[in-house]
């Protein structure tokens, strides 16, 4: 299943204020474009992201998002429709599934954006908050009669479709749709509604923007963690580093699998999680560890990080050794560790180092690893 996002960044916002649209002002450090766009770039289970923009902002998207290389662009209309319908067109072949994202949402959490994606089958599947204040009708400053609340929700975005269905809505119209949710009940497409969150908040009036960066700031917990490993050289045929066997005239001791590099980055996990290290959770002296494939510790630190509320953002692996040469086999290394981790490889790194023939690496007694690992709460 190969699932795209389709950003609609063409709106003027013109309740927000401003010297520019909303979507282009800044919010802790970043436009809230990017932090929208990211959202999504960065998702795993994304392939492909579109971004829906105003033909007068070219420049504006240009200087506030930076990781523009990799977009899909696509021409706003005047209508919201128009643009989505302009998204959708350029969506990649082999697109199954589409995630429709309203730019003004930059806070969408990670979570969210699994729900959706996992309710998505013959229906449609949107995020939306049950109301729960009391509900009136009113004419100027006068309250005319209380409305019941029942069955009444607040819609948020991401809202997710089968893109083939969507496309076909879309394309018998209706031309004007306060959103997608709106175009799919009009052809008979049936919508899910899974759970909304707060933290979506849309960006709308200037208030927003503070609630937005005092949520931001509040809730914001970057941790980052390091692990260091050493396994000495003993007989055999191969070396197992950061997942790859690399033929090699000895191999590596250990308990395990003696995979150093993939220990650091474990261990680098669970440093930034405060939670001790692989010795603690896979005892050496507990014989069901014996030769174990090391991916079996890293996706332990990997859940454990995702259980606590941490999503692992980079990892950064130095593999210190005078032989076997590493740089070959770092590509698939890199391949290798993204995909255990559930990490796009541009959030994994791996590089090698020797240490001048100096120490016992110098002296090819065995391997070193170094790791850090940058966790964050949103
Ligand atoms: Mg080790």
């Amino acid at each position: 299943m190969s699932t795209a996002a389709v950003i609609v960044a063409a709106g003027r916002g013109s309740r927000m204020g401003g010297d520019v649209p909303k979507q282009y002002q800044m919010l802790g450090g970043q436009s809230v474009l990017a932090r929208s766009i990211a959202a999504f770039a960065e998702h795993p289970d994304i392939s492909s992201v579109a971004v829906v923009l105003h033909p007068d902002d070219l420049p504006l998207f240009k200087e506030h998002v930076q990781q523009a290389d990799d977009l899909l662009i696509a021409q706003g209309g005047a209508t919201r429709s128009a643009s989505v319908k302009s998204g959708l067109a350029c969506l990649p072949a082999g697109t199954n599934r589409v995630l429709i994202h309203d730019a003004a949402r930059p806070l969408v959490p990670r979570a969210l954006i699994d729900r959706v994606i996992a309710a998505i089958g013959t229906s449609g599947a949107a995020p939306a908050l049950a109301i729960q204040d009391a509900i009136w009708r009113g004419d100027e400053d006068k309250v005319i009669a209380p409305q019941p609340r029942d069955g009444l929700y607040r819609a948020q975005t991401p809202q997710g479709f089968d893109l083939q269905k969507l496309r076909a809505a879309y394309a018998a119209g209706p031309v004007s749709a306060a959103d997608d949710v709106e175009v799919a009940l009009a052809h008979g497409l049936p919508v899910t509604i899974v759970d909304g969150d707060e933290c979506n908040l849309k960006l709308t009036r200037p208030g927003d923007f503070e609630l937005a960066q005092q949520w931001l700031e509040d809730k914001m917990d970057i941790r980052v963690g390091n692990g260091f490993d050493v396994h000495r050289f003993g007989p055999g045929d191969h070396v197992t580093l950061c997942g790859v066997e690399i033929a090699f005239d000895r191999g590596l001791q250990g308990h395990s699998d003696a995979d150093v590099g993939m220990h650091a980055v474990t261990d680098a996990i669970y440093g930034a999680l405060a939670e001790g290290d692989i010795g603690q959770h896979f005892p050496p002296s507990d014989p069901q560890w014996k030769g174990a494939a090391s991916h079996i510790f890293l996706a332990h630190a990997m859940a454990m990080a995702q259980a606590k509320g941490y999503r692992v953002n980079h990892a950064d692996c130095t593999l210190i050794c005078e032989q076997p040469k590493i740089g070959p086999h770092a590509p698939a290394m890199r391949r290798e560790m993204a995909g255990i981790m559930g990490l796009k490889e541009d959030q994994m790194s791996v590089k090698a180092t020797t240490s001048e023939r100096l120490g016992f690496t110098g002296r090819q007694e065995g391997i070193a690893a170094m790791a850090t690992a940058t966790l964050v709460r949103l």
